[in-house]
């Protein structure tokens, strides 16, 4: 779909898949209760606007839990605002495939995380569709409704008033409150260690593709600094940008500070973690000088891309070597092999 194979020996398609081009990125208005600041749901939007789809399969919040996503097909543009957001879950986005082609839908726009747009792109052939469009967005990692109602749990005493959650490019988690409030807490003072050793399955954690590659477009924020970032990877991505028009604010992306003790600080503690051994714990009276630390000093923009991809990248094979070693020599792409093995190699 993208016309070439990702290029091992460039080092922007090593770490972010085939693309055209890289963007920081915003919606000149953003739309309120968008994750970010809503690209996603506007693409999908423009393209019903403009009739050149059918419908969007995408996830709403499920009637009795925000925080549930379930499989949606959208046919007016208005209805799509109600998909906003991200909630952290699994859900067969894939099922209504075939009722949508069921109802006559021919031409669909589909949002989806890399799993998903994998099984989509493996699909989509034998369903033969008149057009498909592919709006993806990273995915690091997911969990169940469950679990991650379990995590909320220990984030705060009002879990059932949050209304929103994203792990910010700024090592800290945000949540905002359906009062108004918001919370920011550092990477380093979340409860990870209390959670159960499962609540990341192996298929996350030995995930290969954090960026999507086989979208469209990538609309993410992993690159952005405090935006958001869009990775166009083909024609119809390029497309998807100019339907957005001047309502889309484009800049080259930031790049700042070195990844590299990040990602060793990392890998030493995945490393750790899948030995079955306790996670090194920073004094909890130095955490917080230690948070504003990173905030300050830690990689920026697509410095910060590349750390979690190494990171990603050092995780997979970590924990597939050790849980399946068996299934190293099928699963574990070339790509993501190159970006793996420097960083599990250096010394610490
Ligand atoms: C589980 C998960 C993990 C993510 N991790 C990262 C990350 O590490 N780095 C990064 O840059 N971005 C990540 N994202 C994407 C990010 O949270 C934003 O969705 C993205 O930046 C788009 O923002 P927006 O304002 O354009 O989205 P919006 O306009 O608010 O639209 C969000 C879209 O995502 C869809 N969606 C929500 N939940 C799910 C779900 N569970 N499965 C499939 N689709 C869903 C919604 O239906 C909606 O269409 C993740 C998304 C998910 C679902």
């Amino acid at each position: 779909m993208h016309g070439a194979q990702r290029a091992l020996e460039d080092p922007s398609q090593l770490y972010f898949g085939p693309h055209q081009a890289i963007w920081r990125a915003r919606l000149r208005q953003p739309l309120a209760g968008a994750q970010w600041t809503g690209i996603t749901t506007r693409m999908a939007e423009r393209l019903l606007e403009e009739n050149l789809v059918d419908a969007v399969l995408t996830m709403k919040p499920a009637a009795e839990d925000r925080w549930r996503p379930e499989p949606v097909l959208v046919r007016k543009p208005s209805d799509i605002a109600a998909c906003r957001g991200m909630r952290m879950g699994y859900a067969p986005l894939l099922s209504l495939i075939e009722p949508a082609l069921a109802q006559g839908i021919k031409r669909l726009a589909v949002i989806g995380i890399p799993c998903q747009v994998y099984a989509l792109r493996a699909l989509a052939e034998q369903y033969g569709f008149a057009d498909l469009w592919v709006i993806g967005t990273p995915c690091s990692d997911n969990t169940t409704t469950e679990n991650f109602h379990l995590f909320l749990e220990k984030l705060t005493e009002t879990p059932q008033t949050v209304s929103y959650l994203e792990f910010r490019a700024d090592y800290q988690v945000e949540l905002r409150f359906e009062d108004g409030r918001k919370k920011l807490i550092p990477f380093l003072q979340l409860p990870l260690a209390d959670l159960p050793a499962d609540f990341f399955p192996l298929t996350c954690r030995t995930c290969v593709d954090y960026v999507n590659a086989l979208s469209d477009i990538t609309v993410g924020y992993m690159g952005g600094e405090g935006q958001q970032w869009l990775v166009v990877r083909n024609a119809k991505g390029q497309k998807l940008v100019e339907l957005l028009g001047d309502e889309l604010v484009l800049t080259k992306p930031t790049d700042s500070g070195n990844r590299h003790a990040a990602v060793r600080g990392f890998v030493e503690n995945t490393q750790r973690a899948a030995g079955g051994l306790p996670l090194r714990r920073m004094p909890n009276w130095l955490r917080p000088v230690v948070g504003r630390l990173m905030t300050w000093f830690g990689p920026k923009g697509m410095e910060f891309a590349r750390a979690r991809i190494e990171m990603k990248a050092a995780e997979t094979v970590i924990h597939l070597s050790r849980e399946l070693p068996a299934k190293m020599k099928t699963m574990v792409p070339d790509h993501v092999r190159r970006v793996a093995e420097p960083v599990l190699l250096k010394k610490t």
